[in-house]
């Protein structure tokens, strides 16, 4: 029998969160008044208005912690100094990652490094960290944030479907590892989404087609995503806080597609 009533379950660290996806989640978590740890690279006016947009929004606590993903060294601070400031960290949300386009036979290693470091090595470390505490209080929700390219694959985005379907591998295993201590691991697998990972996407295909931006739009939705419309930042929250929640216990391990029809194909 698992302990579904482990006190105070309302920590949540949310890597990547100032900008996007993980900015969106992070404020869907304060309304929902967690304590909130936020990662990611940002000037410092702009990633203290995050954080006081998190305060306002409800969050018990909110810190940054600016530790860069693709160092070993910096996730041991962000794992640490988030679990001193905030006591705990509840729900991790493994969300920072980075897109390179190249054909295989032309993509720089030093770029695949990168993104297999940011995108899927990152996780590991900060999954392999956080669960000692999670088994020991017996509680814990793992989400990975993917993507459709987990499942997938794309033209020119090796390293990208490398590193996604990679930490779908990764959070079943730990799913299967941890599941007698109340913990979860899941997979959110989202289409497009309108951040600025996309709009960079978006303005080098209207470069290249030499067609406006809501050609390029268009465009980019009309190739796979059968809705015709990106996937709003607020279901990918809600998602995420349905995750973290009781109702939630039993979906582990599992790879959730969010994406407008694409992987329906
Ligand atoms: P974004 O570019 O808006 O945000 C990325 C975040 O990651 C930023 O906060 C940035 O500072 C942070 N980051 C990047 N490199 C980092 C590093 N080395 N150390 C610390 N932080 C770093 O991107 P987004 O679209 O919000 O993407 C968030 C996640 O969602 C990514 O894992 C991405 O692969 C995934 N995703 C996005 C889409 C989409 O359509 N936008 C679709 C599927 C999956």
């Amino acid at each position: 029998m698992t302990d579904q009533a482990a006190p105070n379950q309302n920590t949540v660290l949310v890597t990547g969160a100032t900008s996007g996806i993980g900015r969106a989640v992070a404020l869907g978590f304060a309304r929902n008044n967690y304590a909130v740890a936020i990662n990611g690279f940002g000037q410092e006016n702009e990633t203290s208005a995050i954080l006081d947009e998190l305060k306002a929004s409800g969050a018990t606590k909110a810190i940054h912690v600016p530790s860069d993903m693709s160092q070993a060294g910096d996730i041991e601070t962000l794992i640490s100094t988030t679990q001193e400031q905030l006591g705990s960290i509840d729900v991790l949300i493994n969300n920072a990652g980075i897109q390179y386009t190249s054909l295989v036979e032309d993509f720089p290693a030093q770029k695949w490094d990168q993104v297999i470091a940011i995108n899927l090595t990152s996780a590991f470390h900060t999954i392999r960290l956080a669960l000692p505490m999670m088994k020991a209080r017996n509680f814990g929700r793992i989400i990975n944030i993917a993507s459709v390219h987990g499942l997938v694959g794309s033209v020119q985005k090796a390293a990208y479907v490398a590193a996604k379907h990679g930490i779908i591998g990764l959070t079943k295993v730990v799913a299967l590892e941890s599941a007698e201590q109340n913990i979860t691991a899941n997979s959110v697998c989202p289409g497009w989404v309108l951040t600025p990972l996309v709009e960079a996407q978006l303005q080098a295909n209207a470069k290249r087609d030499n067609v406006s931006s809501e050609q390029a739009v268009h465009n980019l939705l009309l190739e796979k995503q059968p809705s015709l419309r990106f996937v709003p930042l607020d279901e990918l929250s809600q998602l995420c806080l349905f995750l973290a929640s009781p109702g939630a216990s039993s979906i582990n391990g599992a790879a959730l597609p969010i994406d407008g029809g694409w992987t329906a194909r």
